[in-house]
């Protein structure tokens, strides 16, 4: 049984997930600094969060549905969660249950030893495999496509543990940025074209493997560099060792991760997520002029895009709507009735600033257009002459199968119609999303490179750069039948 997903149909089972990871090596507060890290992460994934420390000898887990802050923040959990070594990771699933069976990190005991993984991604092939395992003899004890790798490297015939990695990952296909620990190492892995992100950092004489350096800047770690593409670095007491396994392959960095996901004030891929986001939005004023008195962000998202789109139009940007804080993200509510609400619960027009203008409103995307509906209509109501919508993304036309989580495309507003026909769905007087090329040149880039792009942006080209032969394939298995813990 797949659970339903605001973005997802009933009947999608698809295992993709969010996810914030998290390790650390030689520290003798381990534990703590890896909760103070998933904290920092906590935008990744807020369905859940977990943590194994080590103390040479013996793992020693906690792992919870909820938010980090009501899950690690008592002193007796983090007092038994020993070790100089930790690992922990955030979860927001997109399928497969809310329940704690698939709460990361996940653990297996091998005759090697015990080995703990974290993973931040999504596999394309999840299905067949897991299939071939389950024939095999393999018992799966959750609906995570992260326990696919625990089996693999369960039967490989390698003797050490990081050749049954490398023989495991050899047969996965996918993006993943993955943390995992043994009684005496920290590995860090990310996938050959290092589609999520993954960063090295060091305090004191530890070492910190994170998703992003939001994570190093909360306790205080430097940062080193980004983990590459296709590159498993193990820590241990030796020091660090950097492996190469895999064919070399173009690096596809997700580049919605620079749209959306990660947090503003990390450096991502060697670029700070907020300049990004401000270039986004002058080039998209740049491309998409209007008359008009006031830039608006629709908060948080859109907020850096609206700043640069302010500057470069030489408009004024102004805070003319407000969010709620306490309220989770939209995309979080669990039906469709709660999630058409939540817009409603979570943003309000700062009437005095908005009557008799014409207001520009900036977003970093719309998926199926409910925000975008919702947001003109109370712009409107609070009682602007125009609304002009201006998007920091390209249409999202294609669903992601790579870890950020997305409906399935008959869901997504762009796939259904074009750019006119979403300005007149959402009601506004006019609507423009960035081209491919305004937001290649954003990032650094001269233009999109067709032939070999530079980046991964198949929600918006459909051009997928990692097989999906589970979705192509048609080898989907029988629902899984275990329906609560
Ligand atoms: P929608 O209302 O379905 O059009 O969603 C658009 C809003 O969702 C935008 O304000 C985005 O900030 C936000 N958003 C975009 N991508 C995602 C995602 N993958 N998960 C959650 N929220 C998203």
């Amino acid at each position: 049984m797949i659970t339903t997903h605001p973005f997802q149909t009933s009947d999608d089972d698809h295992f993709h997930e969010e996810c914030g990871v998290f390790g650390v090596f030689g520290h003798k507060d381990a534990a703590a600094h890896a909760a103070l890290g998933l904290h920092a992460l906590q935008h990744r994934g807020q369905e859940a969060a977990g943590i194994v420390s080590c103390d040479g000898v013996h793992f020693h887990t906690h792992r919870s549905l909820g938010l980090v802050g009501d899950n690690f923040s008592s002193e007796d959990i983090i007092g038994r969660l020993k070790g100089s070594m930790a690992i922990g990771h955030n979860r927001y699933s997109t399928a497969g249950e809310t329940v704690l069976r698939n709460v990361q990190p996940i653990f297996a005991e091998f005759g090697f030893g015990g080995l703990t993984i974290g993973h931040n991604g999504n596999l394309t092939n999840a299905f067949g495999l897991r299939k071939q395992l389950v024939e095999r003899g393999c018992i799966f004890q959750s609906t995570m496509d992260t326990e696919i790798i625990i089996h693999l490297i369960a039967v490989s015939l390698y003797s050490t543990v990081v050749d049954r990695i490398i023989d495991a990952l050899k047969q996965v296909k996918g993006a993943y940025s993955l943390v995992a620990m043994t009684e005496n190492s920290l590995i860090g892995v990310r996938d050959p074209m290092g589609v999520r992100p993954l960063v090295l950092g060091r305090f004191d004489n530890a070492y910190i493997l994170c998703s992003e350096t939001c994570a190093l800047d909360i306790i205080g770690a430097d940062y080193i560099r980004d983990i590459d593409p296709g590159e498993i670095v193990v820590i241990s007491e030796e020091g660090l060792r950097s492996i190469k396994p895999f064919t070399r392959q173009q690096k596809r960095f997700c580049i919605f991760e620079y749209i959306y996901f990660a947090r503003p004030d990390s450096q991502v891929d060697g670029r700070n997520v907020y300049d990004v986001r401000k270039h986004i939005g002058k080039e998209l004023a740049k491309e998409s002029k209007v008359e008009a008195d006031i830039v608006v962000p629709v908060p948080d998202s859109g907020v850096p895009s609206a700043i640069g789109f302010a500057d470069e139009a030489g408009l004024p940007f102004e805070l003319g709507i407000i969010r709620n804080h306490y309220v989770g993200r939209t995309f979080i509510e669990p039906t469709d009735q709660i999630r058409n609400l939540g817009v409603r619960l979570k943003h309000n027009a700062n009437k005095g600033y908005i009557e008799g203008k014409r207001v520009i409103l900036v977003d970093d995307s719309i998926v199926r257009g409910t925000t975008s509906e919702k947001i003109v209509a109370m712009v409107r109501a609070a009682g602007a002459s125009e609304v002009h919508m201006r998007i920091s993304s390209p249409p999202t036309r294609n669903s992601c199968f790579y870890g950020i989580d997305t409906p399935e495309q008959e869901h997504l507003l762009a796939s259904r119609m074009d750019v006119a026909g979403m300005a007149d769905h959402i009601s506004a007087d006019s609507l423009a999303f960035i081209t491919m090329d305004g937001l290649y040149r954003a990032v650094g880039e001269a233009a999109r490179n067709d032939a070999s792009p530079q980046y991964c942006d198949a929600c918006f080209s459909g051009d997928y750069p990692i097989e999906l032969t589970d979705q192509n394939g048609g080898s989907r298995p029988a629902q899984l039948s275990l329906l609560t813990e």
